[in-house]
């Protein structure tokens, strides 16, 4: 039996021993196309040599150096890179090790800003129903997937949400983008006014939605009206691109796409594309400033913040995007995929929706399409094509969610940015016959 206290405690692993650009190799040599990156993480697939190069030379350089008692150069060249490359007014970057300490960390930072600008009543935090923020407690009671949190309710601090913006589900027939954006900002702006906008501290949004219904993109104009409104009532806007930033929409930060900046930008999983355990939380100038001028010292803090070998990988990883031009490769086989699997799935009676942006697509499945029933949570179905993907040498993402009392089953598809237009063959077929043997 394992020692190792597995995420599933029934289930049967495989091994996994290798990995081969976007395939991962299991102990009796079997491949798997990893057609969801892990969980949109491992966006050079698993076996780049710059990379692999990099970490190697930094670890025998310098194994650990507290980041209270030293700085050290990757963590510096880092920042550098990534401040040339972020939205306006964002100028430094605060690491951490994974996306729920980069969102902890969001957090206290909002939260500091307003103590030490002497607005020590702003506190409250709105988030929206379709969201994952991650697993920690703060992070969790920030997100608003219903089966995450309900056991560890007790333990959560109060958090207000608001609608998501989900098109498929809740925009009126007939409702212009322009309309469905107004009525979300009208939401947002009357949650605002019942806290009483004094007291809020920031509001948070993924740009795509990833882990709670598979990659859902706001519609066009939607992120702009929630940053304004942020902005008239001096309330900071948080945007959490752990899973949807670093390229995978096929532009460096998700929020480019609609020409948003924000005041605090999450990042982790492509950062470091699997390589290091890498997070960070890019900071603007306005919240570093006060803090620098007032205390000087952001109270939090975790051991290994901005580990150089984590950074050198996250640099090696961001230089090979950059050089090898991979942003074009996700918008054009992102594209691809989508055309594909909507030529595989347009008549299909079970696929209700297919979205996305760059590679980072999801698969929306209802039992009725007409009425976008979804299937009853009993039958986990998401759990079986899973299995069945596996078993046909596919790794895709798929996940059953609550939003809004209602359950939902999706995939994931967030495949490595170095896929060719064979991979997207691949990847379409295999998962075209999983999703076939789990609904006959
Ligand atoms: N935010 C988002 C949007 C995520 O998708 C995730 C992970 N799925 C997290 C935060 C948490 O990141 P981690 O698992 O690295 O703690």
């Amino acid at each position: 039996m394992s020692h190792v206290f597995h995420r599933s405690l029934t289930a049967a692993y495989p091994v996994a021993v290798g990995g081969d650009g976007p395939y991962l190799i299991d102990a009796s040599g079997k491949r798997y196309l990893d057609a969801c990156g892990g969980a949109a993480v491992s966006c050079l697939g698993h076996s780049d040599a710059a990379v692999i190069a990099a970490v190697q030379q930094q670890v025998g350089q310098l194994a650990y150096a507290h980041s209270s008692f030293f700085t050290t150069e990757p963590m510096e060249a880092l920042a550098d890179f990534l401040v040339a490359r972020a939205p306006e007014g964002i100028d430094s970057v605060y690491f951490v090790s994974g996306g729920s300490e980069a969102v902890e960390s969001a957090l206290k930072l909002a939260r500091q800003y307003f103590v030490e600008r002497g607005q020590p009543q702003r506190r409250h935090i709105i988030a929206r129903r379709q969201s994952y923020h991650g697993n920690t407690l703060g992070a969790l009671a920030t997100g608003g997937n219903a089966w995450r949190r309900q056991q560890f309710a007790p333990l959560l601090i109060d958090v207000s949400r608001v609608s998501p913006c989900y098109a498929y589900r809740n925009q009126q027939p007939g409702e212009t983008d322009a309309h469905y954006v107004a009525r979300l900002g009208r939401e947002l702006e009357q949650q605002i006014n019942e806290l009483g906008a004094e007291n809020v501290m920031a509001f948070i949004a993924e740009p795509v939605v990833g882990a709670t219904s598979g990659a859902v993109p706001a519609v066009s104009g939607y992120l702009r009206q929630m940053r304004d409104i942020c902005q008239r009532h001096g309330i900071l806007l948080i945007l959490d691109e752990v899973m949807c930033g670093m390229g995978r929409t096929g532009t460096l930060f998700a929020c480019e796409h609609d020409g948003v900046t924000a005041d605090l930008i999450c990042i982790a999983k492509g950062l470091g594309a699997g390589y290091q355990a890498i997070g960070a939380v890019m900071v603007s100038a306005a919240i570093r400033d006060t803090i620098r001028d007032g205390s000087g010292f952001f109270q939090h803090g975790h051991t290994y913040i901005g580990h150089a070998t984590a950074c050198a990988a996250a640099l090696a990883v961001q230089q090979q995007i950059e050089q090898r031009d991979l942003l074009a490769n996700v918008r054009a086989m992102g594209d691809l995929l989508q055309q594909r699997l909507r030529q595989r799935f347009d008549t299909h009676a079970h696929v209700g929706d297919i979205r996305g942006r760059g590679l980072f697509v999801g698969i929306e499945l209802v039992q009725d399409r007409a009425s976008k029933q979804p299937f009853d949570p009993a039958l986990r179905l998401h759990a079986r094509i899973k299995s069945r993907a596996m078993q046909a040498g596919l790794m895709c993402y798929p996940m059953g969610g609550t939003i809004d009392g209602q359950h939902g089953d999706h995939v994931l598809l967030a495949p490595p940015y170095i896929i060719d237009s064979r991979h997207v063959d691949e990847i379409v077929d295999k998962l075209g016959m999983a999703i076939d043997a789990c609904l006959q």
